[in-house]
């Protein structure tokens, strides 16, 4: 980086050691605090002669909207600090990588660990569109996770996000090819929903990682990773042929192999829908069988189904009442119903302990 020739910056209170990744404008670095706490953090370090206006601009919005929120799938900034030569963001460290690292060493990413994944990553994209922000280079090498052992989703690079209400239109290229909408490259007007369609091209290559591992050849517009594992529906060999396959009206077709789901298979389809009108809407996102948000598990979820257990015990109630009344397909439909709660809530816990309090209240369900 600049001014301290190779290896890593040094920046005051912080030990900076190996470079955990690179992207647009910045390099990432695994860092230690001096502190007694020895706290290990990501520093990503912009080097001020590679920032032009724009950049400036997009870093600063970045600083501005991370700091403001926190999120358990949104990756946290804590602090930032500058000096002569770099920019210097301050980040919650993920032990787990990017997800273009975890599928290139996992191979196969089974639909069951897809749909965990998804449902995280929703929840991060619906706390971002209740405050009316869209990220705006949503991919693989920008969501994070935070270990190996259990991965928790972490979205992160907010160097292209904005503040974007509903009804706000906007015209400058940002992005990253094989993801971006082709309203935006068509077009050059577009909205929020052109995050919808790059989850959609996410999910396909994660979909299609079962699919085909080795294709016959590199793809000259594919990152190495993802080239060996599942190809975006644009992987192409040129610029020319991904823009030729952004500008066609066909519709995106999904190999029938592997064998997914009728409900990840709908997702995609709505979510790869050319024109955004007839795109998804992000509500119809947030509640789709495949996501199903409301049931994800969670913390939440946990919350929902333990601590307040009034849903539960409301769902119970009724169920036991129908039950009473002798209308059996409507006492089984809320029992189902309450469960909902429950197995979520039990897949998400760890402590033995609290597991098999669950399960005993799950057990007690009729
Ligand atoms: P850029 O804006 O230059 O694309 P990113 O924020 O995407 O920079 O970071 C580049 C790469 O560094 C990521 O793709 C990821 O591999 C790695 N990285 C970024 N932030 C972290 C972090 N907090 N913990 C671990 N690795 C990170
Ligand atoms: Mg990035």
């Amino acid at each position: 980086m600049a001014g301290s020739g190779w290896g890593p910056p040094r920046l005051d209170g912080f030990i900076l050691t190996e470079r955990l990744g690179s992207g647009t404008y910045a390099t990432v670095y695994k860092a230690y605090a001096k502190k007694d706490t020895r706290e290990v953090v990501a520093i990503k370090c912009v080097a001020k002669k590679s920032l032009n206006k724009a950049s400036v601009e997009n870093l600063l919005t970045e600083i501005e909207i991370l700091k403001g929120i926190r999120h358990p799938h949104i990756v946290q900034l804590k602090d930032f600090q500058w000096d002569s030569d770099n920019i210097y963001l301050i980040m919650e460290f993920c032990a787990g990588g990017d997800l273009s690292r975890f599928i290139h060493t996992r191979r196969i990413l089974p639909e069951k660990v897809a749909r965990v994944f998804m449902q995280q990553l929703a929840s991060a994209l619906q706390f971002l569109h209740e405050r009316n922000i869209s990220h705006l280079d949503l991919k693989p090498q920008n969501i994070l996770l935070s270990s190996l052992e259990k991965p928790h989703l972490k979205l992160a690079d907010f160097g292209f996000a904005q503040h974007m209400s509903p009804r706000d239109e906007k015209h400058v290229l940002r992005g990253s090819p094989l993801y971006m909408a082709p309203e935006m490259v068509c077009q050059r007007q577009y909205d929020a929903r052109v995050d919808l369609w790059s989850v959609g091209v996410i999910l396909y290559g994660v979909g299609q990682a079962q699919l085909d591992p080795i294709p016959s050849q590199p793809a000259l517009c594919l990152p190495s990773t993802e080239a060996l594992f599942g190809q975006p529906p644009f992987a192409s060999r040129s610029f020319s042929e991904l823009e030729e396959k952004i500008r066609s009206n066909r519709v995106i077709e999904l190999p029938l192999r592997p064998q997914l789901s009728q409900d990840c298979r709908d997702l995609l389809q709505r979510l790869l829908e050319r024109d955004p009108s007839r795109r998804i809407s992000f509500q119809d996102f947030f509640a789709h069988p495949w996501v199903d948000l409301e049931h994800m598990p969670s913390g939440e979820s946990l919350a929902r189904a333990v601590s307040s257990q009034w849903r539960r015990t409301a769902l119970v109630v009724q169920a036991v009442k129908k039950d009473q009344e002798g209308d059996t397909p409507a006492a089984l439909s809320l029992y189902c119903k309450a469960l909902d709660y429950f197995v979520p809530a039990l897949h998400y816990e760890v402590d033995a302990q609290r597991k098999k309090a669950i399960k005993a209240k799950v057990i007690r369900v009729p």
